[in-house]
């Protein structure tokens, strides 16, 4: 029965029902819980969401009314015509000028440690970018995210790089998974666009799956950065709505993230902007190379400089579990 999951026995094994965190038990072209919960297998990725919560995109809608068969992906010239066409809202506004012009995927250098065989989950993983940056560091890596397209895409893109890593269609807030079984947890670009409710439910659920003296690196957008405040200031500083980016100051992400997971400490990710990734900086059109640049550049200072975190507009925070 198990030939009809694409996913690893590893992982199968460590799923559980995102109402009530119950093991699942696979059966036919679904998998239930004890409790009666059922949740659909599409084109071999186990659709693990809730009806009964407000979603936080409209992808979750999409992945549960999907057909049997999944929804029709294809690749174009060696690129997934999914990434081709999402690489502006995946990678951020540095890539809009790719869409539809990849040669390569776009894959970052992970700041993780090495993995040398740890289990990470990354959350909202989309077409798996960061979930392979993190198998390449040598994580037992699985990737999460409502999109079913977009989880469809990961695979595609793992299997065309070679890469070995599982992906499910989940929510963050209600992870499918049992409790402590994952080593670390990473997240980028993601829970900056939660309500602040939906962080703490989140992070809330991020301690329960990792195990003990885990930890979590996750990405997020500083309220006092440089451009993070032009950004607020063109907005009149209302409040964000919908799917719009949360600033948070540092002194804000260290109490949530230390009170919800363990002792935190916070690292610059970038300057100028929320997503600058040096190793693909060659991909960029020039004007953004040079951004980042003089993101690098302050970065490094920011190691001898540590204030320059204040300022900075992207940072990671990094909470290791009590
Ligand atoms: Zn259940």
């Amino acid at each position: 029965m198990s030939g009809q999951l694409r996913i690893s026995p590893w992982l199968a094994n460590r799923l559980a029902c995102p109402y009530d965190s119950q093991a699942l038990e696979l059966r036919g072209t679904a998998m239930r819980c004890p409790n009666g919960h059922t949740h659909r297998i599409v084109s071999g990725i186990p659709v693990l969401l809730r009806d009964d919560v407000e979603e936080t995109h409209w992808h979750a809608t999409q992945a549960r009314e999907a057909p049997e068969a999944g929804y029709p992906s294809a690749v174009v010239n060696g690129i997934s015509e999914y990434v081709q066409q999402g690489i502006g809202a995946t990678g951020g506004y540095m890539y809009g000028p790719l869409t539809g012009r990849l040669i390569e995927y776009p894959i970052p250098r992970t700041r993780l440690p090495p993995g040398e065989g740890r289990a990470l989950l990354d959350l909202g993983c989309n077409w798996g970018r960061w979930t392979i940056a993190s198998a390449r560091a040598g994580y037992r890596a699985v990737g999460i995210d409502p999109s079913l397209p977009g989880i469809q895409a990961a695979y595609d893109v793992a299997k065309e790089l070679g890469v070995q890593a599982d992906f499910v269609v989940g929510d963050a807030r209600f992870l499918p998974f049992a409790a402590n079984t994952f080593d670390a947890v990473f997240s980028y670009s993601v829970l900056q666009h939660f309500a602040k409710t939906d962080v703490s439910q989140t992070l809330t659920e991020c301690s329960r799956v990792l195990v003990p003296s885990g930890f979590a690196l996750i990405q997020m957008a500083n309220k006092l950065g440089v451009r993070s405040l032009f950004h607020q200031a063109k907005r009149r500083f209302r409040e964000p709505s919908l799917f719009q980016v949360r600033y948070w100051t540092p002194r804000e992400l260290e109490t949530v993230f230390s009170a919800l997971i363990g002792p935190t400490a916070l690292s610059v990710d970038g300057f100028f902007s929320l997503n600058a990734q040096p190793e693909e900086a060659r991909l960029l059109p020039a004007r953004f190379r040079a951004v980042v640049s003089a993101s690098e550049m302050l970065r490094s200072l920011s190691r001898r400089i540590p204030t320059l975190r204040h300022v900075a507009d992207s940072l990671y925070v990094e909470s290791r579990k009590k």
